[in-house]
């Protein structure tokens, strides 16, 4: 059963994360760009303030922790000096060198201006997919060429994603030295390796030739998860997990993948550099497949709210009513419906209760198990699959609920724009439990309907168990 969208820390589909929405439009980590699929920020909306953070005294860098600050700078002019580095090392490249670095640069260039409308789309999204495919053009450079001109193609490369998809200008920058960094170290180490002899193989030869490919990917992948993940672990935005510094399964697989088209690029381009043309094209419609996984995900996915809609829910909790049947597990079903939420929009207007869907979807993810499953039912209701709760867990699990949304304070905007608080909300639950109150979840949701019913005609913010199963509703007339 996937997880349900919102569940921060979930895993998404490859190349995607469910990035929280950013009332600054600052970016709510740092690594734009993500090199290697970690969760970045997306700037989502072109406020004011978005327009503003790419000027230095409005970054929000500033507002981060003082050891993340300190941390990024030093390890942005360790970078540079590494790059210094690079630079006086270098010798003039030769024509061959220059004509590979031609068909990247066209290569990338394809590739990242027939996909632009994709990541346009992407820029307007809350949950966004992050697609950067961009290894599929700089590994074959970090192998073959120079490493001056790979940090010249990961620059052309960078320009343009820029144009493309602005965000705030330190991500960028931080985002765009990883890269360039995890380049030049494979360039070095592909390098003490004895660089590539692809034009005279043997049939053992190329088989270390792979092994060095394989090696080089993995060191071009681990610099950039060191890089970004000790940032990300720094950035104070919530305790550092696993996933949050080393990026999703998920995520590390699509890069690894990215990687590979890359060694595949660099063979074309070495034997047969017209071939690469085929790499161009392979890139766009990658990218297109990924965005479909993103869609895929979306239809299920209440969009004001981020949890499920009925589609993802009804699916999430048909498999799981299945699975109860099958195993003599219990089954709780919650339907959650806030009182005379209607106020709210009357006095505050949509906006407002917008926020207060918003903040009660978010407070039901966070009080509910990780198995649990949050659902938008439409309005504002909501529903709660509880996997093996029976009618005492699922009562008690709703009580939890009916208190924590008592005490919820949501700072919202009234009518007139001003900051406002909403507080002493109260909600009315009712609570249904497989086998007892219905054997399917059409009547398990009747039924939990039945018992809000209940729950409101009782005087409301009150949690009621569905009434026994009555067998006159099983009885059918003929
Ligand atoms: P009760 O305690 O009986 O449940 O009263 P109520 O006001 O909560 O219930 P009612 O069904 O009368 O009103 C629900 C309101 O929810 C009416 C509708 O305008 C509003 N609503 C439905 N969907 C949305 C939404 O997405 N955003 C906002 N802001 N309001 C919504
Ligand atoms: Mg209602
Ligand atoms: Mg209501």
């Amino acid at each position: 059963m996937p997880p349900p969208p919102a569940r921060s820390g979930s895993p998404t589909l490859p190349g995607q994360t469910a990035a929280t929405p950013d009332p600054q439009g600052n970016g709510a980590a740092v690594a734009g760009g993500s090199p290697a699929g970690h969760p970045a920020p997306d700037t989502s909306s072109d406020s004011p303030s978005t327009r503003r953070s790419f000027k230095p005294q409005y970054w929000a860098l500033w507002r981060r922790p003082k050891a993340f600050i300190a941390f990024l700078l030093v390890a942005e002019l360790a970078a540079v000096a590494w790059f210094v580095l690079v630079f006086v090392d270098m010798t003039a490249p030769t024509r061959l060198d220059l004509l590979r670095f031609a068909i990247l640069t066209a290569g990338a260039t394809v590739h990242i201006q027939m996909t632009r409308r994709q990541e346009e789309r992407r820029r307007n999204r809350v949950r966004t997919v992050l697609i950067d495919l961009t290894a599929v053009w700089v590994f074959p450079a970090a192998i073959i060429l120079p490493a001056p001109l790979t940090i010249g193609l990961v620059l052309l490369i960078r320009v343009q994603h820029w144009f493309v998809a602005r965000r705030p200008a330190h991500n960028f920058v931080f985002s765009s030295i990883t890269h360039m960094l995890a380049a030049t170290v494979a360039h070095r180490v592909f390098v003490a390796l004895g660089g590539q002899q692809w034009m005279s193989l043997t049939a053992l030869s190329s088989l270390g030739e792979f092994a060095k490919l394989l090696l080089v990917g993995l060191v071009y992948e681990a610099v950039q998860i060191l890089y970004v993940g000790s940032i990300l672990s720094l950035s104070g935005k919530s305790k550092p997990t696993i996933r949050s510094v080393l990026g999703s399964k998920a995520d590390n697989l699509l890069e690894a993948i990215t990687i590979g088209l890359g060694a595949v690029t660099a063979i074309l381009l070495v034997i047969l550099p017209p071939t690469v043309a085929i790499m161009a094209v392979v890139t766009v419609v990658f990218n297109r497949l990924a965005e479909l996984d993103q869609l895929q995900d979306d239809v299920r996915t209440d969009p004001k709210t981020q949890v499920y809609n009925m589609r993802g829910w009804t699916e999430s909790a048909e498999r799981a009513l299945a699975r109860a049947a099958k195993s003599d597990d219990n089954l709780g079903i919650l339907m959650i419906d806030l009182d005379h939420f209607k106020w709210i929009n009357d006095t505050y207007g949509h906006p407002a209760g917008d926020d207060v869907l918003r903040n009660l979807a978010q407070l039901l993810d966070e009080v509910t198990r990780p198995a649990d499953v949050v659902g938008r039912f439409g309005g504002e209701e909501f529903l709660v699959l509880l996997p093996d709760a029976d009618q005492a867990a699922a009562t008690g699990a709703a009580e939890r609920i009916r208190s924590s949304v008592a005490r919820l304070r949501i700072a919202t905007t009234d009518k007139r724009g001003d900051q406002i608080t909403v507080s002493d909300r109260t909600a009315s639950i009712g609570v249904a439990v497989f086998p007892d109150h219905g054997d399917s979840l059409e009547k398990l949701m009747h039924a939990a309907d039945a018992a809000v019913y209940e729950a409101k005609e009782g005087g409301r913010n009150q949690v009621r168990l569905a009434e026994h199963r009555a067998h006159h509703g099983a009885t059918t007339t003929h």
